[in-house]
């Protein structure tokens, strides 16, 4: 069998496979190999998306002042949702002749420099949740992003169907959660990770159908545990309350005791729900999925983040819908098909490549901002006939002619829009969230960075000066400007004083949990870190038969391989260097019952 193919990224230099599969992907959908190799692909793509960055601005058609997603000092023109969506303008006022004599991403560039934005994306009906992005049918809802149908919601990142939730990353249908990541179906859980339908109870991790717990790692069907041991209900209540999680320095105790605690316990080698013949993490009922993140309902995908039903798709990062032949696209969804090489894309875009916030059209090229249209190029209409034989110049004339960027990197038909194009710095996006680099790291790779605005407020009260005890924290603290603890020095996009409002106390008191030290985004990235790295590494099951290799899990049940050590191996986004104790499937449904 011919080995894979083996390229020098032209980002990071190092040498990457293409494997066969790929090559044969390439070959259906007709595009060249790819010149970036796979994770600098798809921090490519993530530096497109903002979904965090909120700025108060004027729309540029309205006149209105608006919290949008573009800073004041952008150079696009932008217009916030219902004037995008309006017929006051029309997109294909801006058209273009194509000039075969300049490389096709300069000409899409003054394109894309002139056509309208859209300026924030907040669908279906939204009501008093002003402060959200990436999100449909909230109510009441505050700094929530890439989230629906919620209400009550604040501080909070893909966050669905959930109500009376503050400060958590990726839950579904929950209520009364506070400080969680990973769960679904749970009810007043606080502090929590990878739980499903666990309620009353905080500090948990991997647990299931547990009420009542505090302190637990991997237990099924549960209730008046601490700390793993079965107790009574009054003991539970007794030993609960000398905990006193009303006070900050309990919780802080606390966290840092549970994670020494949770290191004595196996983890999954990675999260996988009904699924088949996958690798990844956090994939709910995929097929034929490799190096996928956050996917559900994928079949025959690779290289995947964040897709929600598509099929035969790769190099995608975000959304799907029944979308299908997607290739190097970010926030793409809702029957779109045969899409590359563009973004924010949706609701039935068909046969497109190099496009932007089109929607609704087929067979375009090239194109801003258009709704409902067919056989463009650069905005401009043209026959069948003629667009056929147009685009099929244009793909050769880019690999001709390429572009290339202000650090000498080169653009040819195959590759994503040069970086001197995206229109957010890399700290204004989620390539921020999940690839943190810093400002020298960022600019030496040709990203953008912005650096954070002057703040003239003054900070009337210092992080460590906040009530310990929830109780002691009185209606004062909404007037105050509270520091946060990292004092812009981190690379979380540190505000270095926050607010806490009226909701705010309400449901810390509500809950009886102390009042953060950590400004929002701070608390976000803080949640980040918790989760293992979008990345893989091969590894051997760490099981040795009746312990875990390094000694300190004994198991309890008698695994498949029997004594011997187990002979599975894996993709796991585990590093070799982590302390984790990662047992394959088998092994570990053997012990987690
Ligand atoms: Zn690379
Ligand atoms: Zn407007
Ligand atoms: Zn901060
Ligand atoms: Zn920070
Ligand atoms: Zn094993
Ligand atoms: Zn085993």
């Amino acid at each position: 069998m011919p080995s894979p193919e083996q390229k020098i990224c032209q980002n990071c230099k190092i040498q990457f496979a293409i494997e066969l599969e790929d090559l044969d992907f390439y070959k259906k959908i007709n595009v060249p190999p790819p010149t970036r190799c796979p994770e600098c692909r798809l921090i490519k793509r993530l530096s497109w998306r903002n979904e965090r960055s909120l700025f108060r601005r004027k729309c540029d058609l309205c006149g209105e002042e608006k919290i949008l997603i573009f800073p004041r000092q952008s150079p696009h023109t932008i217009y916030c949702f219902p004037c995008w969506w309006s017929e006051k303008w029309n997109p294909e006022s801006y058209a273009q002749d194509y000039d075969f004599s300049r490389p096709f991403f300069e000409q899409f560039k003054e394109l894309f420099l002139k056509v309208p934005r859209l300026g924030i994306i907040q669908q279906g009906t939204n009501i008093n949740s002003v402060y959200t992005n990436r999100v449909s049918d909230n109510k009441n809802c505050y700094l929530v992003f890439a989230s629906a149908n919620n209400e009550n919601c604040s501080y909070g990142t893909s966050i669905w169907g959930s109500k009376d939730s503050v400060d958590n990353y990726n839950i579904h249908s929950s209520e009364l959660c506070f400080e969680c990541v990973d769960c679904f179906g749970c009810n007043r859980l606080l502090y929590s990770q990878e739980c499903n339908h666990c309620t009353n109870s905080a500090f948990l991790l991997n647990c299931r159908n547990c009420s009542d717990c505090f302190g637990c790692v991997n237990l099924r069907n549960k209730n008046y545990c601490i700390f793993n041991e079965q107790l009574t209900k009054d003991e539970y209540k007794k030993r609960l309350a000398e905990f006193q999680l009303n006070k900050l320095s309990n919780v802080e105790k606390m966290r840092k005791s549970f994670v020494d605690f949770a290191k004595k316990f196996i983890v999954p080698s990675f999260v996988e729900n009904h699924s088949v013949n996958v690798s990844g993490n956090w994939l709910e009922e995929c097929k034929n999925v490799s190096i996928g993140f956050n996917c559900e309902k994928v079949e025959d995908g690779k290289y995947l983040f964040g897709i929600i039903e598509a099929k035969d798709v790769m190099d995608y990062t975000y959304w799907g819908k029944s979308s299908e032949l997607i290739y190097e696209c970010s926030s793409i969804g809702r029957q779109c098909s045969s899409v590359f090489f563009s973004n924010e894309c949706w609701d039935q875009l068909i046969r497109s490549q190099y496009c932007a916030n089109c929607h609704s059209s087929s067979d375009l090229f090239g194109c801003v901002g258009l709704r409902k249209k067919q056989y463009c190029i650069l905005n401009k209409q043209y026959s069948k006939a003629e667009y056929e034989k147009m685009t099929e110049r244009i793909r050769e004339q880019m690999a001709k002619m390429p572009y290339q960027d202000s650090i000498g990197r080169t653009f040819r038909y195959g590759d994503t829009f040069p970086l001197d194009i995206h229109s957010f710095a890399y700290n204004e996006t989620i390539a921020q969230e999940l690839f943190p680099i810093s400002r020298e790291k960022a600019i030496e790779q040709g990203y953008r960075w912005a650096d954070p605005e002057e703040r003239n407020y003054a900070v009337t009260l210092k992080p460590e000066n906040i009530p310990d005890a929830i109780e002691e924290t009185e209606e004062q603290i909404l007037k105050e400007t509270i520091g946060c603890l990292h004092e812009g020095k981190c690379n979380h996009q540190c505000t270095t004083a926050f607010r806490i409002t009226s909701d705010d106390l309400i449901f810390h008191k509500r809950i009886g949990i102390p009042i953060p030290q950590l400004c929002p985004n701070c608390r976000h990235f803080a949640r980040l870190v918790q989760r293992t790295p979008i990345r893989l590494w091969h590894r051997a099951c760490t099981c040795a038969g009746q312990k875990s290799k390094n000694g300190s899990y004994v198991n309890t049940a008698t695994h498949f391989h029997g004594t011997p050590p187990c002979p599975n191996e894996f993709e796991t986004a585990y590093a070799p260097e982590c302390s984790n104790i990662v047992y394959c499937k088998q092994c570990y449904q053997a012990e987690v019952v």
